[in-house]
């Protein structure tokens, strides 16, 4: 009921090599590969990468506790926000709910998709205005999309508050946890078998480092992935993003995050003390949203000082804003530099 009429019928994209070789080239029986008009005369990237990214699905399923028929791998989790339009809304008809402000994707890929994009402001300090949101929704409601840590706001939303609107929605909760490695809870990829009406995306793009190989991470109930695998692009995952990631995958990131975390705190500490800094807004994510009386002055000084950060001043609830992404050590001093230096 929920599925696009469209959808309904599709199948993933199978060919004769999954029957014979599993999709993996590499160590298969099969030796000579006449099927798919490659060039014979290269190794390796002259073939088509595997559809279903196996390999890699099983490694982020053991990674992550979650079985592998869980794990839509999309060019990005853009392509998956592109997706679940494509899967759950009819254009011109059904409508989505989101929060405001947040990230950006969620009104591009409605406005692609032909489809209405209902936005409800944040409460006060950024809270979830979770009546407001169940408000928003009607019958032809098939999205909600929560962005947790929030991009650009960077707080994390209560578990309990998210619990509410998983329970009191009747379409899919899409919950983007892109920051989820910087945040101080586990978010809700644990818990995603209580929530059939749940999606959960993750990327390899922040905490992973991997933001120019694209690779977005989806979690939801089986039927849902698999609705995923029907309407993607054969090819989505590329084979350099497969073979890199799977690699990357196994390292520990978490000396990195924690890191990550620590200079947040200190560039925090840092700007709140800058005479021209009116607010720094806590953050669970990497980057730090700070307003100040100035911010298109404060932006041109840090571009005139090679230094370039987000202007979010001119969004919905973000008057006076710059978002700030955590750097190395030597770019936070620089910034920290530049902003004690500037007048309003
Ligand atoms: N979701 C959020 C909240 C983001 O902030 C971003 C990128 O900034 C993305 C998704 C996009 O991630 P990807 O690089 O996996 O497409």
């Amino acid at each position: 009921e929920l599925v696009r009429p469209n959808i309904r019928a599709l199948r993933p994209y199978s060919t004769a090599r999954d029957e014979y070789a599993g999709g993996e080239c590499a160590g298969s029986a099969v030796q000579t590969w006449l099927d798919a008009n490659e060039n014979p005369f290269e190794n390796g990237i002259n073939r088509y990468p595997d559809p279903h990214q196996r390999r890699l699905k099983r490694q982020i399923a053991a990674l992550k506790g979650i079985g592998e028929e869980r794990i839509f791998l999309g060019n990005g989790s853009d392509e998956a926000i592109d997706l679940a339009y494509r899967i759950f809304c009819v254009p011109g008809r059904d409508n989505a709910v989101s929060i405001s402000p947040t990230y950006g994707m969620y009104r591009v890929a409605a406005d692609t998709n032909d489809v209405e994009l209902r936005e409800v402001p944040l409460g006060e300090g950024f809270s979830l205005p979770v009546e407001a949101l169940l408000a928003a929704a009607d019958e032809r409601t098939k999205l909600l999309w929560l962005c947790s840590p929030n991009n650009p706001t960077g707080n994390a939303f209560p578990e309990g508050e998210i619990e509410r609107l998983l329970a009191g929605f009747d379409g899919m909760v899409v919950l983007d946890e892109a920051y989820i490695d910087f945040a101080d809870g586990p978010g809700f990829l644990p818990r995603l078998a209580e929530f059939p009406n749940l999606i959960v995306l993750q990327t390899c793009s922040k905490a992973w480092g991997m933001a120019g190989l694209r690779l977005g991470l989806a979690f939801a109930s089986e039927p849902v992935a698999e609705l995923f695998a029907r309407v993607k692009y054969p090819y989505n995952i590329n084979t350099l993003a497969q073979e890199a990631a799977s690699e990357r995958l196994a390292w520990d990131i978490a000396g990195q995050t924690a890191l990550i975390r620590s200079e947040r705190a200190a560039v925090a500490e840092a700007l709140a003390g800058a005479a021209c800094i009116e607010r720094v807004y806590p953050s669970e994510a990497n980057f730090l949203l700070v307003r100040t009386p100035d911010p298109d002055r404060l932006y041109d000084t840090l571009i005139g000082a090679g230094i370039i950060v987000r202007n979010r001043s001119r969004i919905p609830g973000c008057a006076g804003c710059l978002r700030i992404t955590v750097g190395t050590p030597g770019e936070n001093a620089r910034l920290i530099e530049t902003v004690k230096n500037f007048r309003p």
